[in-house]
Order: structure tokens, then sequence, then C-alpha cells
């Protein structure tokens, strides 16, 4: 065999989220797309704003062709950069400017230069379960190991006491993800700061600072008041990674930043090994036309957005309850955690769900057994359209 022994693994394991969803477009061609109820992926249904259209219109007309699509700095354009700092201090009262931004093909982008610049072999990322299955697989790229923490099973936010004794001198970083993927929990001032009391505590033991990388692409996602608050205000060692494939509905497009914080120790190398890692690993830079559009649309309004998504969150979770299933009501992002029905494993349970043609993705791929994820960045339509299916599925489950 040619493949090699971490891509054997990851072929073994590829995605159970993207598998369903082709598995969707399947069962759409069988019964035809009005009668199959997909919740499987976070592909954002709402369009991306009109401004970004425009943006892109105006930027292919206006700005010069040999710069716009010419080989750049790697850590992205100076005036991107200057914007997205721009915009955090307006929004955060934060102090950043350019050489505190680099710009990354989305955040997983980010999540991988922010690894390859701090793991050595054996390493170890501590992350909360559940969590995107894929940290797992980013760590590992560079030869680190991912250590997933417990949390309360009420709440779904971290277990401080046995995150504490998790940590060791082989712990480099610390991941964690709000609003949440797939609980859609946010952490709150409280959890953040029990976090860096730990993260604080854990760092005088080994003798060096652990670094907190923040994975944000649901920043802006809360809902009934909520907001998330500023990660990096709470501990001085965080790189914040953050997309725009939620907010501005460009998963397809690959651009988002991380930031890289003065007060972040070796701050500048780090941000001159994540700028040269995003060479190295083949990606060179953000895209350049995404970059210009960000700059133009870091601040467009997207509260219709917001506002479709909460329509869902509250239709969903209400067609759910209704049909009796228990499920933790999110605050942010755009996934219902659902419980798996007693008396059913994961598999069986999205087994009865497809056989009405509901797809949904068993909680092992978050490394969460006992739930199941929902997606409900979805058609309103397709939520309501589905009623009758959910109530069938608890019947068969005798719920
Ligand atoms: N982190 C989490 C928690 C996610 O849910 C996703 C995508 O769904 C990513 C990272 C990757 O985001 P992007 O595709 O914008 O790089």
């Amino acid at each position: 065999m040619m493949i090699s022994n971490s891509m054997k693994s990851q072929l073994a394991g590829n995605s159970t989220i993207r598998l369903m969803f082709a598995e969707g477009k399947e069962m759409a061609k069988k019964v035809g797309a009005e009668n199959v109820y997909d919740f499987s992926i976070g592909n954002p249904s709402v369009p991306a704003p009109k401004a970004v259209n425009e943006a892109i219109k105006h930027i292919v007309d206006e700005e010069d062709s040999v710069y716009l699509h010419g080989y750049m700095a790697n850590e992205g354009y100076p005036e991107t950069r200057k914007a997205v700092a721009d915009s955090l201090n307006r929004r955060f009262g934060t102090n950043y400017n350019e050489n505190n931004i680099i710009m990354t093909t989305g955040a997983a982008g980010g999540l991988n230069v922010a690894l390859k610049t701090l793991l050595n072999d054996g390493d170890e990322v501590i992350t909360f379960k559940p969590y995107f299955l894929e940290y797992g697989q980013y760590a590992e790229n560079y030869g680190g190991k991912l250590v997933a923490v417990g949390t309360d099973p009420e709440t779904f936010l971290p277990d401080l006491e046995a995150f504490s004794k998790a940590i060791n001198e082989k712990t480099k970083a610390v991941i964690i993800n709000t609003p949440h993927n797939p609980t859609g929990v946010i952490y709150g001032e409280e959890t953040l700061s029990g976090l860096a009391k730990i993260l604080r505590e854990g760092s005088m033991r080994i003798g060096r600072p652990i670094v907190l990388i923040s994975d944000e692409p649901y920043r802006e996602l809360c809902y009934d008041g909520k907001s998330q608050p500023w990660v990096a205000s709470f501990y001085e060692h965080t790189i914040v990674c953050y997309s725009f494939s939620k907010s501005l509905s460009l998963p397809g497009e690959r651009v988002g930043y991380a930031v890289v914080p003065d007060e972040l120790c070796e701050h500048e190398d780090i941000f001159r090994c994540m700028a040269i890692a995003t060479r190295t690993l083949g990606m060179m830079n953000a895209p350049g036309i995404m970059q210009k559009v960000i700059e133009r649309c870091i601040d467009t309004d997207i509260s219709d957005n917001i506002r479709a998504y909460d329509d869902n969150r509250k239709l969903l979770y209400g067609i759910l309850k209704d049909a009796g299933f228990e499920a933790v009501y999110p605050s942010g992002a755009f996934y219902i955690w659902i419980r798996t029905p007693k008396g059913y494993t994961d598999q069986e349970f999205c087994d009865i769900c497809k056989k009405h043609y509901v797809l949904i993705v068993p909680g092992s791929s978050f490394d969460g057994a006992g739930n199941m994820r929902a997606a409900y960045c979805v058609s309103e339509d397709m939520i309501r359209r589905s009623e009758k299916a959910w109530k069938e599925i608890a019947a068969e489950c005798g719920i």
C-alpha cells in the first residue's frame, strides 16, 4: 500500500458528516428532494449578504489586477489585516494592529498553522468533549496527540477539575470552541475566567505557558441577547482562529483570520512561524479576492442571517420537544444536540431516522456518544415539513 499510516487511519474514519451529506443527495434522487430532511451538515442556508457579491464585482473591476491576483506576504494584505484589527478594536475594546492578524484559509487553516507552529512530536493538545472531530487529525498532522476532557453532562461546560488534572508537562495547547459545535453552548465570562485560572496554574506547574487556541467560526451566531465575550481578554497566551464561513456564508471561499496578540508568549516568532506555515503547508495565503472582500465587508450587518437561524432554532427545538425528544436548547451556533432515546444506540437511532428520510449525525462523530447532532442551517420550510417525520420517529422509538 502506498498511502501513509496516518492517512490509512484518516481514510478509515472518513467524515461521517460528509458521507451523510452524500447519502442525502442519493436519497433525494430516489424519493424527491422535498421528501428528504437533511440536517447533517453545517453549510449555511442563508445566502452571503448582498454586499459580498457587490464587493466581488467592484474589486474585480476596480483593483489593480497584478496586485489582486499576485503572490503576497503569506500573512495577507496589510490593509485587509488592518481592517480586521480595527473592527476587532471597535467591537471588543482591544488594541490590535495589522501585526496581530494573519489572514487564513478559514478557521481550519488557522488551526493548522497554529498547531504546526506549536507542536513537537508527542506534545498534547487538550480539548473538551464533545468536539469537532477534526481537531484530532489536525493535532496528529504535526505529531501531536489530542486529549479529550469531559464536560458537565447537563451544561456541556468544561469539567474544570478534570481539566486541571489533564495538564502535564506534555501539554502544549488547549483548543476551545465557542459558540460550540455541536451543543450550541456559549462559554461565558465565568467559564472563561475558570479556564484562564487553571491555564495559569497549569502553566506555573509545568514551567512554561500553555497556549489557548480559541476556535470561533460561530462568534456572531448568538441568540436571546447573548454575545460571545472576547476570549483573549481572559487569558494572555491566546490565539484566536476565526472564519467567515458561517457569519458571511462563505465556506467554499476559505477565508478567515488568526489573532496573535502582543500578550502571547513569543508572539513575534509565533506570528512569523504561522505566516511561514501558511506557505509551507501549501496554502501560501488566504485567497486574494476574498481578503479584499473582507476588507470591505468586515462590518456588514448580518442581523437578518442571525434572525433566520434564530427562527429555525426555535422552530426545530419546538418540534423536537413536542415529539418528546430531549435536547439542549442552544444559545449559539446552528446545531441542536439531541439525546439518543433510551434503549437505542446512536447508530440504531440514526438508521431509524434514515428510514423516515431524516439525516442527523451520530454523537460519536464528536466523541459524544449517546447524542445526535441536527444542523438547523437549513430552510425553514424543510424544518416545517420534517415535523411529521419526527413524530413518526418518536412513535417508532416508543417515546
Ligand atoms: N471549527 C469548528 C468547530 C467547525 O464547526 C468548523 C466547520 O464547520 C471549523 C472549525 C472549520 O471552519 P472553516 O471551514 O471555516 O475553516
